[in-house]
């Protein structure tokens, strides 16, 4: 009898071991992207001529929003077909260099999470922008696995604090802001219901340089994430809790949108018109 709970024992501190060395693992990965692994050889592409092209990358090391991932492929590729884009999704990483991206009119960071690209390809996407190029974010683009200064100061222009977790996903209303930008702003809807998992982030970037699209009221969300072991969280963005924004960097232009966190996101139409409309603005 002794035996047996002696083994029970073993058992159970055993399972707690593994929990424990699981989370801590799933941990370090959504906030730093694990196994990171760098493809360097240049891709082989078929670049239509006189066609706008637009890079859809969704390599994860990070936090893998699957779901959405999959569903963002087929709303992406009938967006390409009805306004005759050329679209190339991938998640080979070995596209980030000067002569292809050169040929792109906009590269999407598609839920693209963790360390996905190495110093030169970093680089080589930072002059690509500078120079005239279009960068969007969806979602767990804007978190904060990246570690990389100028991508966070330019394309969400705020650091990732958290998401909600009692309540993950909210539906609540989304409103848009001040026309800021004709194009952008073109048959954009002005209030609909839309369900998300609401990011919320230490800064405003509509205090940095940034353009709001669309905002949600903030307060009336509960963005709590507060767990035991993570403090020093920011638990409001006020009552104008941006989810759309952009601004010009350089010679080019950066749009990040915080929603797209489902893959329901992805077929409802006010935000496939926002997706169709960034594009047509950062194709320009
Ligand atoms: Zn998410």
């Amino acid at each position: 009898m002794k035996k047996f709970f002696k083994y029970l024992l073993y058992t159970v501190l055993g399972l707690f071991l593994l929990l424990a060395v699981l989370l801590a693992g799933f941990i370090y990965k959504v906030k730093n992207g694990f196994p990171v692994s760098y493809e360097t050889e240049k891709p082989a592409i078929n670049f239509p001529a006189k066609q706008p092209a637009v890079l859809l990358f969704s390599k994860t090391t990070g936090f893998r929003h699957g779901e959405a991932i999959e569903a963002s492929k087929g709303m992406f590729s009938d967006l390409a077909q009805k306004n005759q884009w050329f679209l190339h999704e991938t998640e080979d990483g070995g596209v980030f260099n000067a002569e292809q991206l050169a040929q792109f009119g906009a590269v999407i960071f598609n839920n693209s999470t963790g360390r996905v690209l190495n110093p030169e390809q970093q680089k080589a996407l930072e002059d690509y922008v500078e120079n005239g190029g279009c960068l969007i974010g969806i979602h767990g683009a804007g978190d904060d696995s990246h570690h990389w200064d100028w991508y966070e100061k330019n394309l969400p222009g705020a650091q990732f604090s958290h998401h909600p977790i009692a309540h993950q996903l909210q539906e609540t209303a989304v409103n848009l802001q001040p026309l800021g930008d004709s194009l952008l702003w073109n048959g954009l809807a002005d209030k609909w219901k839309h369900t998300d998992e609401w990011y919320v982030f230490f800064d405003d970037p509509l205090q940095k340089g940034f353009t709001g699209v669309y905002a949600i009221d903030g307060e009336a969300i509960d963005p709590s994430g507060n767990l035991l072991w993570i403090k020093n969280k920011n638990f409001g963005m006020g009552p104008v809790h941006p989810v759309a924004w952009f601004k010009k960097t350089g010679e080019g232009r950066t749009f990040y949108t915080s929603m797209g966190h489902t893959g329901t996101t992805f077929k409802q139409a006010e935000f496939i018109k926002l997706m169709e409309n960034a594009l047509t603005w950062g194709l320009q």
